[in-house]
């Protein structure tokens, strides 16, 4: 039997409705007896053992995979229906309507589901006793005639049982009949529907002979067996191992119920893909046995902060993701996305070790009307990518971080052939020591020289390269172009140190050491004359892999600058791990530092850091004289920026070294 269960309490609907249900079934269970009532031997053998079954049926339901979740049917109807037909409505009404109420009572079912669940069993057995009187069958015989009589009854049963329920759902849940039949009628025809065609069997089988019913057990068995067996597969398939959770196949299945469950044009759909930042070092440390232990504790609390209709899903590694059917606005997201880092906020004990992990979350939202799991998934990825490098717990996706948008396709294809016939160019920046004035050293900075669009900053291509692939070539580029003119102006006399941006993406490159190496020897360079410049929040990320390769290449003595210092989060232990030279005080609190006494103090402080771990110290963003004299008097070694000189092509650069030399020179003088 379908049932019908009340998902947020009962409606006022449901419960007007059941009451004309069992009024239904009064008068259908007194008006059917008089067309034939049958006979109630309860001195029959045959009536205990189909009794038997239909109570068994009831309390042992068939379970069935079915998309995302299980269904049950039963073998109760087939047998209820056998009793109908052998011995009449009075015997099949008192079988099967108390082997309901007998189920229902062991289960606590609520009173009103009970009261429904019976006088739905109720309808039906009558309406399929009306219709065999009706037909009048020879009952208990099959011939040809009778077994039309009796599969009409059958059918009668079917659309009415279903009927009935289906009604009763969409009384609760307020979903339309059309919908629910749509999505319905197949499987259960497939499933309870089939199952009922065994009557006719039952009914044959016992007319032969008594010892033929109790051997039908084996293969009911086998069905429930076999379906117990084929749950637990789809469970398998749609379940990670480590966590039980829900996995990335079960979350596409999900995504498109989603889509095909509403007729809401608006409807949308949410997912919050959640990754936990640094998860590697946890296994490293600690031991894959002890990340796993991490993990199942974490997928405990995540699961504890779920609301009632979210799935949580384990994707794989250190990675989860809450799906929130439904509208979503920006506000609701927000939310719970803090409910998400709510629940890492407390530590988690592992091996005797107490770890805080922090989550970071990528949001996205699209509409369910055509949607694509894999779009609103790739989407919460670019928001996930963002929220990592911001280090912002979360981000929502914006079409403008998203380098796979069509026009960013079309420019990484673009950026691959301009690469190749050397539209990239390297400007140069110069920078003054603060103390003497002279030329200290010049950045490379690259631009793309685009045919149609003009002349690109690093920000227009740069994380375009990083995500394509493309990066490891752009940077032996500009590390070739850049070193090529470090050679040519040492050969002029111009003795400057040359400063190269490195993504992070490098930092995995455990090849780039060599390679460095290599170009040094290319152009004859002592390895100091080389600086390679990492952006703070990059480093802080993955500082292990850091640490590697910058060790490899602080070891032959090429320095490192930790660039937009300010701008991560990098502890000083962390500083004095990757054995930087120099750190680069970020731009943003320079350029105001002598009308924001806020910036100043940032500043000044983050000098007398360099200055106590020994390291040289260079200020971004230099826009003003004063700015400049306010360096030097704090007692900064180096300054970049606008007043010394902006980025220029080699020869411009030359000039404004020299130009920003005398300035400074004759300043000191
Ligand atoms: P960065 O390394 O911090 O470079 C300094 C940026 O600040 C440059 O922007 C420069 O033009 C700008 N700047 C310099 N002085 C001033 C000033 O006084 N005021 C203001 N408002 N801005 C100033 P640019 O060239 O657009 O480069 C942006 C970023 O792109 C760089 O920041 C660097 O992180 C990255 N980048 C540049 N070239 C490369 C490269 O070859 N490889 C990689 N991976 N990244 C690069
Ligand atoms: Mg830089
Ligand atoms: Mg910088």
């Amino acid at each position: 039997m379908v049932q019908a269960s009340p998902k947020r309490g009962t409606r006022p609907g449901f419960g007007a409705y059941v009451a004309s249900l069992l009024a239904l079934a009064v008068v259908g269970s007194i008006t059917v007896p008089m067309i034939w009532h049958g006979r109630f031997p309860l001195g029959d053998a045959k009536l205990w053992l189909f009794a038997a079954f239909v109570m068994l049926g009831e309390l042992l339901p068939i379970r069935v995979p079915r998309g995302t979740h299980v269904e049950e049917v039963t073998i109760s109807s087939a047998f209820a229906l056998a009793v109908l037909i052998v011995f009449g409505p009075w015997a099949a009404l008192a079988v099967y309507v108390g082997a309901c109420l007998v189920a229902d009572l062991i289960r606590r079912t609520a009173p009103v589901k009970l009261a429904f669940n019976a006088a739905q069993s109720a309808v039906a057995i009558s309406a399929a006793g009306a219709v065999l009187g009706l037909l009048e069958a020879e009952h208990g015989q099959l011939a040809g005639s009778e077994l039309a009589a009796i599969l009409a009854a059958v059918a009668t049963f079917f659309v009415l049982d279903h009927g009935l329920a289906v009604l009763g759902i969409a009384l609760l849940g307020g979903e339309s009949v059309r919908d629910l039949l749509r999505r319905d009628v197949a499987f259960l025809a497939w499933t309870s529907g089939f199952l009922l065609t065994l009557t006719p069997m039952v009914v044959a089988g016992a007319h032969e002979s008594l010892w033929l019913i109790p051997l039908l057990f084996f293969p009911m068995l086998a069905i429930s067996f076999g379906g117990r067996q084929a749950v637990a597969n789809a469970h398998r398939a749609l379940h990670d191992d480590l966590t039980g959770l829900p996995n990335r196949a079960m979350l596409y299945k999900r995504l498109n119920e989603v889509g095909a469950d509403t007729r809401d044009p608006q409807a949308s759909v949410a997912v919050l893909l959640v990754d936990l930042d640094d998860f590697r070092a946890v296994n490293d440390t600690l031991g894959h046995d002890h990340g796993d232990t991490l993990l199942e504790q974490i997928a405990a609390r995540l699961e504890s902060v779920l609301e009632p209709d979210e799935l949580l899903a384990r994707l794989g590694g250190d990675e989860f993701a809450l799906v929130r059917p439904g509208r979503s606005d920006g506000e609701a997201l927000e939310s719970a996305a803090k409910r998400i880092a709510a629940a890492f906020g407390a530590h988690f004990e592992i091996g005797g070790v107490s770890l805080e992990v922090r989550p970071s979350i990528g949001i996205a939202s699209a509409p369910v009307q055509g949607l694509h799991p894999n779009d609103v998934i790739r989407h919460a990825d670019v928001a996930l990518d963002r929220a990592k490098e911001r280090r912002t717990l979360y981000e929502l996706y914006s079409a403008a971080d998203d380098e796979y948008s069509i026009d960013r396709l079309v420019l990484a294809g673009q950026l691959r052939q301009g690469i190749d016939s050397g539209e990239l160019v390297v400007y140069y920046q110069p920078k003054l020591a603060l103390q003497n004035g002279g030329p200290h050293g010049v950045e490379a900075l690259v631009r793309w020289n685009h045919p149609e669009l003009g002349l690109l900053g690093p920000q227009a291509f740069v994380p375009l390269a990083e995500h394509t692939g493309l990066i490891e070539v752009l940077t032996d580029k500009v590390l070739d172009a850049a070193l090529a003119q470090c050679a040519a102006w040492r050969g002029e006399g111009l003795e400057v140190r040359m400063g190269v941006n490195l993504s992070a993406h490098s930092l995995l490159d455990s090849d780039l050491p060599a390679r460095i190496l290599g170009l040094l020897d290319r152009w004859q360079l002592p390895p100091d004359c080389l600086q390679l410049e990492i952006t703070e929040s990059k480093v802080v990320a993955d500082i292990e892999r850091a640490r590697k390769v910058l060790g490899a290449l602080h070891a032959v003595g090429v320095r490192c600058a930790i660039d937009d210092f300010g701008t991560g989060y990098s502890s000083l232990a962390q500083l004095q791990q990757l054995q930087v030279d120099e750190i680069k005080i970020d731009k943003s609190f320079v350029i105001d530092m002598d009308t924001n006494a806020e910036d100043e103090t940032i500043v000044r402080s983050t000098v007398e850091l360099g200055r106590s771990l020994g390291l040289t110290v260079t200020a971004e963003g230099v826009e003003s004289e004063t700015v400049c004299r306010q360096l030097t008097a704090l007692g900064c070694d180096y300054a970049q920026g606008f007043y010394i000189g902006h980025p220029l092509p080699a020869r411009g650069c030359r000039q404004a070294l020299a130009a920003a030399t005398r300035t400074l020179v004759g300043a000191h003088a």
